[in-house]
């Protein structure tokens, strides 16, 4: 990864706001810039300080060799304030959705006549748009849920609960090489099946059970999502007919999808399929949402969605219903946008109903 030319990136926009300095407080936006994996700070300027701690000292130099680590002894906001008196610049950029009201006081406090200006969504901004090599890491993450997914979905009978398929599960993408999952499995089966974001309970699966099996895995950082739903034996009346619908709302909107097309009106392709077949009220949530660092980051895909599909993009399209009672299905599939179009990373099969 390139982190010196994001880091050019980033102050070549505060540059044109007049600044010439960021704390980042945001972990995740540490790691983008620099590589750094541990706990701390990065004060942003023309020479990047990273502030952390003896416990992270090492993997701080091995990492982001190309900044100077400050592992004092005091908290890592003190050292960061540290830092930031040091550059001499009269006024500072901070990421006013990751440093909370108490460390904003401190700093104002310790800056005295320095001015704190809050610049959001500079380096989520960026983070958005994939280079190459981020999405080979959640093309990576993807294949290698796939290929769990080959054995795993077949395996599924009854007799074993949702936790233990989770902890199954996660076996075997560590086994196949993740460093951890992407997040915690959701597996959800017969009537917690209607929980869009299903926790994972005792419940033994059942014949009959519809089963929502929605995972991921991560790769140096970065994060697959997939979500198939299946039924064991034979399925509740409906199910062929509204997993048919919902493939088809999912359809709908790969369809539409193209360079510059506006995220809202994907969401409406998936929507107004569901609704023609009686089912928008039953399409509970949003459309999709990109994929990269976390698992759920920009952009956000739903119907008031302001920004457009770009090159670059990670993002899924899982439209799904959800009947109270009865269970739910969702099927959702993470694409990157390349200038040609949409190109689908997730390749495991859906159900031939
Ligand atoms: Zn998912
Ligand atoms: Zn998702």
């Amino acid at each position: 990864m390139d982190y010196a030319r994001r880091r050019k990136r980033v102050l070549t926009q505060l540059a044109e706001q007049n600044l010439a300095g960021l704390l980042v407080t945001n972990h995740l936006h540490v790691r983008y810039l620099t590589g750094f994996t541990g706990e701390g700070f990065l004060l942003l300027a023309e020479t990047p300080v990273l502030c952390t701690d003896r416990r992270y000292e090492v993997e701080a130099r091995e990492q982001a060799p190309d900044c100077e680590v400050n592992c004092a002894e005091n908290s890592h906001l003190s050292t960061l304030l540290t830092a930031a008196l040091a550059t001499g610049l009269p006024r500072l950029a901070f990421e006013p959705e990751s440093l909370a009201f108490s460390q904003h006081q401190t700093l104002s406090e310790g800056l005295g006549e320095r001015t704190l200006v809050p610049v959001p969504n500079l380096v989520s901004a960026l983070r958005q748009h994939k280079e190459p090599e981020e999405v080979a890491l959640i093309a990576q993450a993807a294949a290698i849920v796939d290929s769990v997914l080959a054995d795993f979905l077949p395996s599924l009978t009854p007799g074993r609960s949702e936790k233990r398929l989770a902890w199954d599960f996660t076996e075997a993408i560590l086994e196949a090489g993740a460093e951890d999952v992407g997040f915690t499995p959701i597996m959800a089966s017969g009537p917690h099946s209607a929980l869009p974001h299903a926790t994972l309970t005792d419940r033994v699966l059942q014949e009959g059970d519809i089963v929502v099996v929605d995972v991921g895995a991560k790769v140096e950082g970065y994060c697959s999502d997939i979500t198939r739903t299946l039924a064991l034996g034979e399925p509740p009346p409906e199910f062929a007919e509204r997993y048919r619908a919902v493939r088809e709302a999912q359809r709908a909107a790969i369809a539409a999808a193209h360079v510059g097309k506006p995220l809202a009106e994907l969401d409406q392709a998936a929507r107004a399929v569901l609704t023609a077949a009686g089912m928008g009220e039953q399409f509970s949530h949003s459309l999709g949402h990109g994929v990269g660092l976390e698992v759920h980051e920009a952009p956000s895909v739903n119907r008031t969605s302001p920004a457009v599909l770009e090159v670059g993009h990670v993002v899924t399209i899982e439209p799904g219903v959800y009947f109270e009672g009865w269970g739910g299905i969702r099927l959702e599939d993470l694409f990157v946008v390349e200038e040609s179009g949409l190109r689908q990373l997730t390749t495991a099969p859906q159900l031939p109903v």
